[in-house]
């Protein structure tokens, strides 16, 4: 049993940062292939043109609970949000930590905000306002599901790079809000 309380411990550690968000599907709310039909297994095989052979969205019944974004079809590929608050190096013991998943600077953000900080990449970094700026349209049932669930996707496909990318380096289509936000 410790042994479980163990690893319990660190898998927590690890979900606190926003970086690292699997998806972990509610097994109550119904996920279906956009066309409707059952969730296939190889639906995440790549296709010739980059994209996966299908994509999940919820089911037409969850996504009649209501939304609560708009419905917008189409996002522009623009790079990470560049961070609004002052970096800092890590310290010892965050190097120790992180330097598995490549963490190298830290934002921290002004007391009374929702979460403390985040931690940021090389990667991450490199990627702040550089996107391809190419649009991208998805189809509805997809659209539709972001507008239930914000947070449903962590990635999604950008048609002027060929292959997905995590959906904070878009914004929807004629404003400033960040996909997946
Ligand atoms: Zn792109």
């Amino acid at each position: 049993m410790s042994e479980n309380g163990d690893s319990d411990h660190t898998d927590k550690e690890w979900l606190e940062h926003d970086c690292i968000k699997p998806m972990r599907p509610d097994p109550k709310v119904q996920v279906v292939m956009c066309d409707g039909s059952p969730v296939t297994d190889d639906h995440k095989e790549i296709k010739d043109n980059g994209q996966q052979k299908g994509y999940v969205a919820l089911s037409d019944e969850e996504r009649a609970k209501g939304f609560v974004r708009p419905v917008r079809e189409a996002y522009v590929h623009v790079g990470k949000e560049a961070p609004k608050y002052p970096l800092r190096d890590l310290t010892e013991s965050e190097k120790a930590r992180y330097s598995c998943v490549g963490f190298v600077r830290y934002e921290k953000y002004p007391s009374g905000s929702d979460t403390i900080g985040k931690f940021w990449t090389q990667d991450d970094l490199n990627k702040v306002g550089k996107g391809c700026g190419v649009r991208t349209v998805m189809a509805l049932p997809l659209a539709e599901t972001y507008a239930r669930d914000p947070s449903f996707y962590s990635g999604t496909f950008c048609v002027g790079c060929g292959t997905h990318l995590p959906v904070d380096e878009f914004l929807w289509e004629g404003t400033e809000e960040r996909v997946g936000s």
